[in-house]
């Protein structure tokens, strides 16, 4: 597995690069956005992952995060940054981070999230050589409208294409892999974001609400992405459909 640390302040790159050697990474450093993006272009066998500053000289981390999400969305990112503050934090997550960790932080605790952020990318990436039996195509048309492009990360409404942050498309997904299943917003944390450090329940709503905007056709009257009251959300794909087992759908739903 291979790593690029992005970081400006020299010892402590030198720092992270010899516990991940250690640890059996192969690890590159870099002390800027733009020559990050050069090394991550050229790299051959390419990153796994990137653990990036957000202070750097020149283009910021956030801005590097964006330019590298344009060429690879399924990269893993851990923001490594002295800001504290919950705006970062989303900035950072709407940027395509997939976690975030703040300066001061434990060694020990790096490696592990390294490690579990790793595990959970190669679930997540569709391999090329099994492309056909993965569990999810790479496109699904549900309702009579919406198109989601899991590759390219986009969602199709009518004729408006619309590009969603990994944590978007990652948390649709799992919507659409569950369809009709009540997922708690415990269980949704968990399955979708247990490594993501900073979510709380009240990010998972924000998430739903951003989806609901993009596909639902009415989205203070959402047909898809159901609240269940006091627990969580129901995604359903063809709400016409389900309509009629709106009975046993509830029943359900109490269990
Ligand atoms: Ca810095």
């Amino acid at each position: 597995m291979k790593i690029l640390i992005v970081e400006d302040e020299e010892a402590l790159a030198k720092g992270l690069k010899f516990n991940f050697e250690q640890e059996g990474f192969e690890v590159e450093m870099s002390g800027d956005g733009a020559s990050a993006l050069a090394l991550f272009d050229s790299a051959d066998p390419p990153f796994d992952l990137l653990i990036l500053d957000l202070m750097l000289p020149g283009m910021s981390g956030y801005e590097t995060c964006r330019e590298l999400r344009k060429r690879d969305p399924f990269v893993a990112v851990l923001v490594l940054s002295a800001r504290t503050l919950s705006e970062d934090r989303t900035m950072a997550f709407d940027c395509g981070a997939d976690q975030y960790m703040s300066k001061p932080f434990a060694l020990p605790e790096l490696i592990s999230r390294v490690k579990s952020l790793l595990e959970r990318r190669r679930a997540l990436r569709p391999a090329e050589s099994d492309a056909g039996n993965a569990q999810t195509p790479p496109t699904v048309t549900f309702g009579d409208h919406v198109r989601v492009d899991f590759d390219r990360f986009e969602v199709t409404v009518g004729d408006e294409t619309t590009e969603l942050t990994r944590m978007e498309m990652q948390l649709l997904r799992y919507f659409i892999e569950h369809a009709d299943r009540v997922l708690s917003r415990s269980r949704i944390m968990n399955d979708v974001w247990a490594d993501s450090g900073a979510m709380s329940n009240r990010s998972i709503d924000n998430f739903v609400m951003r989806l609901r905007r993009l596909i639902e056709p009415n989205p203070s009257e959402p047909r898809h992405i159901l609240s269940v009251r006091g627990t969580g959300y129901r995604f359903v794909a063809n709400p016409d459909q389900a309509e009629t087992d709106n009975g046993r759908a509830d029943n359900a739903a109490t269990t």
